[in-house]
C-alpha cells in the first residue's frame, strides 16, 4: 500500500472556532476561520503525531490564487496550504490585513 496517496474523508470540528467542517478528503483546514491541525506529515497521510493547532500567519498570492502560510502554535513548522472555494473570503482578507 502506498502511504503517498493516502485520502481521508472525514469530518472535523473546528479546534479554533468550534464550525463543523464536512470533509471533502482534501480539506485540511476550516473554511471559516482557516485555521488548520498538524496531522500530515505528507499531504493526506495523516501521519504526524503532534496534532497542533495551525494557523493561518499569512496569505500569499500566486497566478490569482491564494496560498495560506500555516504555522503550528505547538512545534513551529510552518507550511502552505492552498486556499479553497468554500473559504470564507473575508477571514482570507483578514489574515492578509494582519492575522486573525
Ligand atoms: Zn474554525
Ligand atoms: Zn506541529
Amino acid at each position: 500500500m502506498n502511504k503517498q496517496f493516502q485520502r481521508h474523508i472525514e469530518n472535523f470540528t473546528c479546534g479554533n472556532c468550534g464550525a463543523f467542517v464536512e470533509g471533502n478528503g482534501y480539506t485540511n483546514h476550516c473554511p471559516e476561520c482557516l485555521w488548520s491541525r498538524h496531522v500530515d506529515v505528507n499531504p493526506g497521510d495523516r501521519g504526524e503525531t503532534c496534532r497542533g493547532m495551525m494557523e493561518p500567519i499569512a496569505v500569499l498570492q500566486k497566478q490569482g490564487a491564494y496560498i495560506l502560510n500555516h504555522r503550528c502554535i505547538k512545534c513551529g513548522v510552518e507550511k502552505r496550504n492552498k486556499t479553497s472555494a468554500v473559504d470564507d473570503f473575508d477571514a482570507i482578507l483578514r489574515v492578509v490585513a494582519g492575522g486573525i
